[in-house]
C-alpha cells in the first residue's frame, strides 16, 4: 500500500506475507534549513529508528533524530564515488522488512530528480507499505530565496523544471522546444554543462540578453546567488567559483529579482546589474 497521507491508498494492497509493521517513509527534507521541513517530516524524523540519508540533506535536519536512531549515509553525488542505487534499494527493503520505523530522507522533494520513484518501486515490489511526505524542492526554494517569482504573470505563463544532466545514452531535455516555450526554466544539476545548455538555448533563438541566475546552496548558511544574462551565465559561474548544489534560472522573471534586490540593498556581488 502506498500512502501519500496516512490512511489513504494510492495502489493495490501488497502481498501480506512481507508486510512490515510500519510503512517505510520517503521523506522530503527540503532544501536545507530545518525550519523549511513540513511538520509531518519533522515528526517522522523524530520517530524513526533507522534513517537512510542522502548527501544533500542538511546536518541540522538530522539533529531532529532520536539520539539512539541509526543514521546511514547513502549519499550519491555527481562525480564522486557513491553508493550504488541498487545497493540503496536493497538496503531500504532489508531495513523495511525488519519492522523498525525506517525513513528514507531525501533532499528537497523525494520525487523531484531524486530517484524516489525507483525506490518506491523497489519497496512496492518487495510488498512493503510505503508512505511519502513531500518536501520543498530546490527548484522552488532557490528562486524564491533569491526573490525570483518563477511564474510572475507579467513575464511567464508557467515554469519548467528540467535536468541539466544528460543520461548515459545521451538523452536530455529538448532545449529547442524549451527555448520556444516561453516558460521560465529552472534547471537542476546544470553547472557541469552550463556552457552547452546556454549555448543550445541561444542557438534555438533565446536572446543572449535574457535574464538568468545561479543560486548555490539555497536556504543554507552558504547560500549565494548571482543575477546575470543567458550569454554571460557560464563565464560568470566559472569566474565567481559557483559550485554544486546549485539551481539555474533562465527567463524574464529574473529581472523582477534584480529590481527587488537592488532596492533591498542586497550587496552587488550577489545581485549584479543585468
Ligand atoms: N530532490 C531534490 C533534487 C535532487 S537533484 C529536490 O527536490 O530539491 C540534486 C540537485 O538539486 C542539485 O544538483 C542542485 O541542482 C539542486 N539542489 C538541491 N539542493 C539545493 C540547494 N540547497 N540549493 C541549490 N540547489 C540545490
Amino acid at each position: 500500500m502506498i500512502r501519500s497521507v496516512p490512511q489513504s491508498s494510492l495502489a493495490g494492497a501488497p502481498p501480506t506475507s512481507a508486510r512490515a509493521a510500519a510503512p517505510v517513509i520517503l521523506v522530503g527534507a527540503g532544501p536545507g534549513d530545518p525550519d523549511l521541513l513540513t511538520v509531518r517530516a519533522a515528526r517522522a524524523i523524530a520517530a524513526a529508528d533507522v534513517i537512510l540519508v542522502d548527501d544533500l540533506v542538511d546536518d541540522r535536519v538530522l539533529e531532529l533524530a532520536r539520539a539512539d536512531a541509526r543514521i546511514v549515509h547513502v549519499g550519491k553525488r555527481g562525480g564522486r564515488a557513491s553508493t550504488s542505487q541498487a545497493f540503496i534499494e536493497r538496503l531500504l527493503v532489508h531495513e523495511g522488512r525488519s519492522g523498525r520505523r525506517v525513513i528514507r530522507l531525501k533532499g528537497g522533494d523525494p520525487f523531484v530528480f531524486g530517484r524516489g520513484g525507483e525506490e518506491m518501486d523497489a519497496l512496492h515490489r518487495a510488498g512493503l507499505e510505503i508512505e511519502v511526505i513531500p518536501g520543498i524542492t530546490a527548484g522552488i526554494a532557490a528562486p524564491t530565496a533569491a526573490g525570483i517569482p518563477v511564474t510572475d504573470r507579467r513575464h511567464a505563463p508557467g515554469v519548467a523544471f528540467v535536468t541539466g544532466h544528460t543520461q548515459p545514452d545521451g538523452a536530455g531535455p529538448d532545449w529547442d522546444a524549451l527555448a520556444r516555450s516561453g516558460l521560465t526554466l529552472v534547471i537542476y544539476m546544470g553547472l557541469a554543462h552550463c556552457a552547452e545548455i546556454t549555448g543550445a538555448l541561444q542557438s534555438a533563438g533565446l536572446a543572449g540578453s535574457t535574464p538568468a541566475a545561479v543560486i548555490q546552496s539555497a536556504c543554507t548558511p552558504q547560500q549565494r546567488f548571482h543575477l546575470t544574462t543567458l550569454a554571460a551565465l557560464a563565464a560568470d559561474i566559472a569566474r565567481l567559483g559557483y559550485a554544486a548544489p546549485a539551481i539555474l534560472v533562465v527567463g524574464d522573471v529574473v529581472q523582477v529579482a534584480q529590481a527587488w534586490n537592488v532596492d533591498a540593498g542586497v550587496p552587488v556581488d550577489r545581485a549584479v546589474a543585468i
